[in-house]
């Protein structure tokens, strides 16, 4: 027996509770893995709490994210006591995923732990920080250097938004930190490198479709009018990468910026990125990441704790990272 977050469902209402379970329970892989840790990601609140339909079968183990070691093994490409990682590809949404002291997966979802990380840091990083760092990547590959101006990163605060300001920075970019908790969480972002900390209300009004030109990039969280307006404000030739809707998910912009300036929408998935790119993003990201980072930024919980986590997630009250250990 061993523990995990089971995820119930009664009258549309969805309960969270630590339970025994056992291998059996688990559904079919090639992989079964040890897990030492999960994380915490906006989507892993939106399926504890239920407030958003991400798990259509119940009972559900949630949890996106895990990291481990290998216990049992049918794939010749993992064998026993090899560090993993998992993210994405539906694990916690509709295949029992990594809030639990044990996880069977395919091998195909699985990314071997890059050098120079381990299970703890890994999912310090977690979905969100890969996120960020496809995020940063598609910049880069829209050919925005530091040299082209402020990059912009709403939800700044968040867990994609906290990595993407200290990649940028640490790459030498000029980054320009939005949040909604200003007071609470300028110092934070400073120290993370934010050149600039401006009020989400800034964004939050309706956008003129061009506004003057302030951003050469965006790395865009939350959606919504925030981003229309931080579209509206693209430099010429800009590039806004675009991953969350922590706002919404609706987007009431026009073709203004797009027809006019040259600006660049970059759509950003984490969940079903192939394998390769994954494992050079994980790779990057861990090379990039300063030590301060994970000193600064994460708190780790324990799995009992992530029922009252996830419902601060999905209010726009955690800051950072939030590990889980198993
Ligand atoms: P977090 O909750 O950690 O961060 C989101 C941040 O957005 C908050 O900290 C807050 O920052 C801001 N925010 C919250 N509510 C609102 C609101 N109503 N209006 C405007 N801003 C708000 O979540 P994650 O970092 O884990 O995820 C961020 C988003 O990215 C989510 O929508 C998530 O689903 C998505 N995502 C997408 C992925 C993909 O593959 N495409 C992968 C990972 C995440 P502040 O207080 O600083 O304003």
């Amino acid at each position: 027996m061993f523990d995990a977050l089971l995820l119930t469902q009664e009258d549309k209402r969805t309960f969270a509770q630590v339970s025994q379970i056992t291998e059996a329970d688990l559904p079919e892989g090639e992989v079964l893995v040890d897990v030492a840790y999960s994380s915490l990601n906006y989507k892993d609140g939106l399926a504890v709490t239920g407030a958003g339909k991400i798990i259509r079968q119940f009972p559900m183990v949630p949890g996106i994210d895990f990291a481990g070691v290998v216990r049992e093994s049918t794939d010749a490409r993992y064998q026993v006591g090899d560090q993993v990682i998992l993210t994405g590809w539906g694990v916690g949404e509709n295949h029992w995923g990594g809030m639990a002291q044990k996880a069977r997966v395919k091998a195909d979802w699985l990314v071997p732990m890059p050098q120079g990380c381990d299970a703890a840091k890994s999912m310090m990083i977690g979905t969100a920080g890969l996120t960020a760092m496809l995020c940063v990547q598609a910049l880069q590959q829209a050919g925005i250097t530091p040299q082209s101006g402020d990059i912009l990163v709403t939800g700044a605060s968040g867990g994609v938004g906290s990595v993407a300001v200290t990649l940028l920075a640490n790459a030498g970019y000029r980054v320009v930190a939005c949040s909604g908790r200003v007071e609470q969480n300028a110092p934070l972002l400073k120290e993370l490198g934010a050149a600039e900390v401006i009020d989400r209300s800034e964004l939050e009004q309706d956008a003129k479709p061009l506004e003057a030109q302030l951003w050469a990039g965006v790395v865009d969280t939350v959606g919504n009018k925030i981003l229309a307006k931080a579209l509206a404000q693209m430099q010429y030739g800009g590039a806004a990468a675009i991953c969350g809707l922590a706002g919404g998910f609706a987007l009431p912009t026009t073709v203004m910026p797009f027809i006019l300036r040259g600006v660049s929408l970059l759509g950003i998935d984490s969940v079903s990125c192939p394998f390769e790119k994954r494992k050079a993003a994980w790779e990057a990201v861990i090379k990039a990441l300063p030590a301060h980072f994970y000193q600064q930024a994460c708190q780790q919980i324990s799995l009992a704790e992530v029922p009252d986590f996830a419902n601060k997630i999905i209010q726009g009250q955690v800051t950072g990272r939030v590990l889980v250990k198993l």
